[in-house]
């Protein structure tokens, strides 16, 4: 019999009532089980147990919150690696990144432990004679999480532990191609000790978010996944009056000036281009070499390529496992084609790399690098989201900042260099929300926020860390005066503070 994963609402598996899409194992390229796909009905069950379960745990104290947050911290450490072989059965990535994405999200938790702290007020005493103010943060009910496929765990781990913890409750949708790592956290927050409905699992498609954008309690969205699909959610959420963070996709450059060191920078652009497959929001996927280091780089670059291992996630010599799908595999190779079309060279063909222990159906394609890509070609703009490297030659620092600028997406970039000023001018240039210096994947901890800009994000507010709180509370200002006989006579005048 093949897995069935379905619903978690009110504190138990369910559903579903409508239909079902297959689950694949990317490696071999064959179903290895089906998802349910929410009706309306079923989206509204999940919200109403959401919205129940939300008085109640509003007014739980926060040290109670804190304590199963603790407990939650403890079992999905304790949990990492089974949660991390369902991401690799269902994704395809390789195990130790499956669990290096389980500890990222596992950072955001222990974040989340600090709420007590993180959700201190102002006070201000005798604004006003014998008058005081003070500030404080509300939770703002039922808010749902939307999360794409390539960060099954980690993406809703930027959400809902702040969400929680600040007091709302969650519907969270996953990506419909990996369901089944939200429904193993979904029993580990159970026996975490969260009350029943407080979290909630939705699998679905279309059909869930539209009707989660459009649900008069569900209060405010967070959305990570492609670009067009953010857009839309940021304009029919904020149509129907929610808040809304949508995180949208990405083509992210590595910027080379002639005085990096071209090992450590050729280890990076490896590491970064061809990790997890290049399904990654943070990949780089362009590669800037200003003159003249761009011969002495690709040929470091195709030296390690050449050596990288691919094949099954759950082979633990594997270091780079298949794409998600077929039509993705397919996607990511007709840029190939595209690319060879507008003028640059296969220095590496991944559509030739061996695959070791995999089978003929998976959905392979091996590191792939293009070098004399051209600027503002199809291949350098557009978001491949596969193993494709492109080298583009640049003349200056300049050329190369103009190039990344000029970009529609602004999520991530790295500059390589020795020279601390032509550094610091970069981070003060460069038009990107997240920016790694000799650091080419640079993720924020759990304790900054995680965002991008331009199109790489609609909505005001990054994820996670204070920005985090800031999204899933709502401010409240309380001017307070304690009467004694003083205080008598009527005044119609405007308050000012006498
Ligand atoms: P996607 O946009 O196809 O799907 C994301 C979510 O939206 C899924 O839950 C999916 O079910 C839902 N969805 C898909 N089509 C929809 C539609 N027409 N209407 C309503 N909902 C729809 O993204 P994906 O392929 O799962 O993920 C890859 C993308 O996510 C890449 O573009 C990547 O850059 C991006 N991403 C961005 C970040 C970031 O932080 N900016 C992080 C991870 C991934």
């Amino acid at each position: 019999m093949t897995k069935l994963v379905n619903h978690w609402i009110d504190g138990a598996r369910t559903g579903g009532a409508g239909g079902a899409a297959d689950i694949f194992n990317p490696a071999v390229g064959e179903v290895d089980g089906q998802v349910v796909l929410a009706t309306v009905e079923e989206v509204d069950a999940a919200v109403a147990a959401a919205a129940r379960a939300f008085p109640a745990w509003r007014d739980t104290s926060l040290t109670k919150r804190t304590q199963i947050l603790f407990r939650f911290r403890e079992l999905l450490d304790r949990h990492r690696d089974e949660v991390a072989a369902l991401i690799s059965s269902e994704h395809g990535k390789v195990h130790s990144d499956a669990l290096g994405e389980v500890a990222r999200g596992l950072e955001v938790v222990e974040f989340a432990c600090g709420i007590p702290h993180l959700l201190k007020g102002g006070f201000s005493e005798n604004v006003s004679t014998r008058v005081d103010s003070y500030s404080i943060r509300q939770p703002l009910g039922v808010v749902a999480g939307i999360a794409p496929f390539n960060f099954p765990a980690m993406v809703p781990m930027w959400m809902f532990p702040v969400a929680i913890a600040c007091g709302n409750t969650f519907v969270l949708k996953p990506s419909e191609r990996d369901p089944s790592a939200s429904l193993l956290i979904a029993e580990l927050w159970q026996r975490a000790g969260l009350p029943d409905g407080v979290f909630n699992v939705v699998q679905g498609d279309k059909v869930a978010v539209d009707r989660l954008l459009a649900h008069p309690d569900v209060k405010a969205v967070s959305f990570v996944g492609s670009t067009p699909i953010a857009r839309y959610v940021y304009e029919t959420g904020t149509a129907h009056g929610k808040r809304v963070q949508a995180l949208g996709g990405a083509k992210n450059h590595m910027l080379v000036l002639p005085d990096a060191d071209l090992d450590l920078v050729a280890d990076s652009a490896v590491s970064a281009g061809f990790g997890s497959a290049g399904e990654r929001c943070m990949a780089i996927s362009v590669v800037l070499a200003v003159d003249p280091v761009g011969d002495e780089l690709v040929e470091k670059i195709v030296s390690r390529v050449r050596n990288l291992v691919i094949g099954p996630g759950d082979d633990p010599t594997s270091e780079m496992g298949p794409l998600v799908t077929a039509a993705h595999r397919d996607k990511v190779a007709s840029y190939l084609d595209i690319g060879v079309q507008e003028g640059a060279k296969i220095v590496v063909d991944g559509r030739e790399t061996p695959v070791t222990g995999g089978r003929g159906n998976g959905f392979w394609i091996g590191p792939t690098v293009l070098d004399h890509v051209a600027p503002g070609s199809r291949v350098h703009r557009e978001e491949i989201f596969g193993p494709v490297l492109s080298i583009v030659r640049v003349r200056s620092y300049e050329e190369g900042l103009r190039l990344i600028n000029s970009g529609e997406y602004g999520n991530g970039t790295a500059i390589f260099t020795n020279d601390g000023g032509a550094a610091r001018r970069f981070q003060n240039e460069v038009e990107v929300g997240m920016i790694g210096i000799n650091v080419p994947i640079p993720v924020p901890m759990a304790f900054y926020s995680f965002g991008g800009w331009k199109d790489s994000l609609f909505g005001d507010t990054h994820v996670h860390g204070t920005e985090g709180v800031h999204f899933y509370t709502r401010g409240k200002v309380v001017t307070s005066r304690w009467l004694d006989p003083s205080h008598g006579g009527v005044n119609l005048g405007f308050p000012t503070n006498a």
